[in-house]
């Protein structure tokens, strides 16, 4: 199909027209402004309210987000960065998720002013994967590094439509490679793409799709106009909005939501992202999976003005502890375009998953990995990749960094294929419930990922985090974990250790 006729049938009015009253959607961007101003100098015995109700594991209101977001006291700021910390705790346990992009395809009709793949960038190298080189990528992914979840991401172009992301997530579950003891393989795949059409999603979902995620890039209607030129599909901001709602029509329980920092003022993006949480939850009873918060990072050739809306290190804690304490339950992505440095200290703020051995070039991990001496690997290629990224660490120094702090890094994805999502997780989560069976998988997985892939150093430090993980889950019986559980979790232990794969809770 010609370029402008695959175009012209992407968009179907009719698929969000229904949920919007008045011709306005749910972003109503005079009153985010008066609620941030009308919330101006709360006292601390407000915010001190406010963090008792996030512990609640409750959404927090508009007006209650708006007063956090204007604290000025170092120390109550300080009170709200531990509060998102235990809160985390309390919902998801010390555990961190890990996964890596796999980025198949640059091509795009889009325009984005402040992305490399944009259409008017000619001297970006376009290129797509072929089938075969998704699974030399994620042979190296799932039986080099050792990852088990991966999200896979697309420009927005005919030639990377539904059916070519529909083959190549089928490729990656096909892919198994003999590791040190078991098998590499991806059991989860998410997707990041453009917004699609109902009938589409259902193809994604019928493929076994895990998380569907999709950045709004920026609530504020003007802004999104300014970056996104006329006469584009990304031009449609509603179109974009309500791509969480046919996420789940079609039956997609696990949808993930964004803004892309930088765009506009970080404040009121942390209230649209607050807005989309509280419709979702009203017309589905499912709030997002999980919240991104990328910032905007170097692309090539981007005359856009980065500089505007930059964040600051410091208001980038400040909005992911917020973000935290607002939508208690929902899972926090924090990305490798971040510093380490960066990266160390927002952990803490809440976040729940994170990427490692990230590379974002097309075909970039078969080429860097397969590359013979360490010092003929070319990281970073701006030509061919997107944006620059801050931490370029391999997996298995994220996961020994995560040990020392104190985290367990969890390659479980056992959540959505025993049908722990959507409303089902909704209520695990708001119970305090995931976060138990979370800590068995993790043990379980993290088990896995030791003995087929760490280094010693890593093992070392690993083998004792599994002591102590091990030593708190027996502590907790009979109260959190039955005497069953517990001998479930040693069973399965054992056997892993022998070479057995993917037994889960
Ligand atoms: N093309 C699809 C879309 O735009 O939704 C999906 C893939 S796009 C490659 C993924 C995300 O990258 C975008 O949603 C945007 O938030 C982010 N992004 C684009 N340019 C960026 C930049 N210069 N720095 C950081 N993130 C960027
Ligand atoms: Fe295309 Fe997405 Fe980049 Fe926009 S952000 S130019 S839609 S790849």
């Amino acid at each position: 199909m010609k370029e402008t006729t695959w175009v012209q049938n992407v968009i179907k009015e009719a698929e969000y027209d229904h949920y919007m009253t008045g011709g306005k959607d749910f972003i109503d961007d005079d009153k985010i402004w008066e609620k941030i101003e009308k919330n101006k100098s709360p006292e601390p015995a407000r915010i001190r309210s406010i963090i008792q109700k996030s512990f609640n594991l409750e959404l927090l209101s508009p007006d209650e987000t708006a007063a956090l977001l204007n604290v000025k006291d170092p120390h109550l700021w300080d009170e709200i960065f531990d509060a998102a910390g235990k809160i985390k705790r309390k919902v998801y346990d010390n555990r961190i998720v890990t996964f890596a992009p796999l980025y198949c395809s640059n091509f795009c009709v889009n325009n984005c002013l402040y992305c490399g793949f944009r259409s008017d960038n000619k001297d970006e190298k376009r290129l797509k994967l072929t089938l075969d080189d998704v699974r030399r990528e994620t042979e190296v992914l799932a039986g080099k590094i050792g990852h088990k979840r991966l999200i896979v991401v697309y420009g927005e172009h005919p030639v990377s439509d539904v059916n070519y992301m529909a083959d190549t997530i089928r490729t990656i579950y096909d892919v198994k490679v003999k590791a040190r003891k078991g098998l590499g393989e991806i059991r989860r795949v998410n997707v990041n793409a453009a917004p699609m059409s109902v009938e589409d999603l259902r193809i994604l979902k019928d493929v076994g799709v895990g998380t569907y995620q999709v950045f709004q890039e920026t609530y504020h209607h003007k802004t999104y106009s300014e970056v996104h030129p006329k006469g584009t599909l990304k031009a449609n901001y509603q179109w974009r909005l309500y791509s969480m709602h046919r996420a789940l029509e079609a039956g997609i329980d696990d949808v993930a939501i964004g803004a892309l920092f930088g765009l506009y003022d970080w404040r009121f993006e942390v209230m649209g992202l607050l807005y989309h949480a509280i419709e979702l939850e009203k017309q589905f009873g499912i709030g997002p999976h999980t919240v991104s918060f990328p910032r905007l990072e170097e692309a090539q050739n981007v005359a856009f003005d980065t500089l505007k809306y930059k964040v600051s290190d410091d208001d980038f804690k400040k909005l992911v502890a917020v973000l935290r304490l607002s939508i208690p339950y929902t899972g926090m992505i924090l990305t490798a375009r971040e510093s380490a440095r960066v990266r160390r200290e927002v952990l803490p703020m809440g976040i729940t998953q994170t990427d490692a051995s990230t590379k974002i070039g097309i075909g970039a991990y078969s080429e860097i990995y397969g590359a013979e001496k360490m010092s003929e690997r070319k990281d970073q290629d701006l030509g061919k990749q997107q944006f620059m990224i801050g931490d370029p660490r391999d997996l298995d120094d994220v996961v020994r960094e995560l040990a020392q702090m104190g985290y367990i890094t969890s390659f479980c994805t056992a959540g959505y294929r025993c049908g722990r999502t959507g409303t089902n997780i909704m209520t695990l989560l708001k119970t305090e419930k995931e976060g138990q069976f979370c800590k068995l998988n993790a043990i379980l997985t993290f088990r896995e990922w030791l003995d087929d892939f760490a280094s010693d150093e890593t093992k070392k430090i690993g083998e004792e985090l599994i002591k102590k993980e091990m030593a708190e889950v027996k502590s907790r019986m009979p109260k959190i974990y039955s005497e069953k559980t517990v001998s479930t979790l040693e069973n399965y232990h054992e056997r892993i250790k022998n070479g057995e794969r993917d037994l889960y809770f």
